[in-house]
């Protein structure tokens, strides 16, 4: 996995691209949330399920199907109590966020592939081009000569991009609601 700090960063990216609705704060750390969500496969350690089972890290909360699941559970939840957002735009807004885990997951240079498939297929996949380290920063501590340059790593290769599309995204929105008035 990209560390904890750095998985919520794409949901800045994702729901400024995503929506042309603005997003009231409380949604943009729901998506943050979501983006984390899918390593609540850790806890299965605890019962003794292997990494490369389809309950296992990176099985079946990173897959596609979970995505679609916990963001409509999630997102019907939320809107029903808050109509003043759309629910397509909700569900799709934590989709997106939930399934950038994996996506990230997929671009890391270690451990096993992302069941995308789960629980249909377990195979497990990673993408030609994997540029992230994978992020022990739990077990080393970001203020160690190690963490400090594998978030250095994931600043230049997640932040930066995210960030950049965020802003780009804001900027192309700005004009187009000028060219509006
Ligand atoms: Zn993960």
């Amino acid at each position: 996995m990209a560390s904890t700090f750095s998985h919520p960063v794409v949901a800045l990216a994702v729901g400024a691209v995503f929506t042309e609705e603005q997003l009231p704060r409380r949604y943009w750390v729901l998506g943050a949330a979501c983006t984390l969500l899918p390593d609540i496969d850790e806890l299965g350690k605890l019962v003794g399920i292997k990494y490369g089972d389809m309950l296992g890290h990176r099985g079946l909360t990173h897959s596609l199907l979970f995505a679609a699941t916990a963001a409509l559970v999630i997102g019907l939840q939320i809107s029903a109590r808050n109509p003043s957002i759309s629910k397509a735009c909700l569900v799709s807004y934590l989709f997106l966020c939930t399934v950038s885990h994996g996506l990230l997951d997929a671009l890391t240079a270690e451990g096993l592939g992302v069941a995308f498939f789960a629980p249909f297929s377990s195979r497990r996949y990673f993408f030609p081009w994997r540029p992230l380290p994978v992020s022990p920063i739990g077990r080393i501590g970001v203020f160690t000569p190690r963490g400090a340059a594998l978030l250095l790593q994931e600043f230049q290769r997640i932040w930066l991009p995210s960030l950049g599309t965020a802003l780009i995204a804001c900027l192309i929105r700005q004009i187009t609601i000028r060219r509006r008035r």
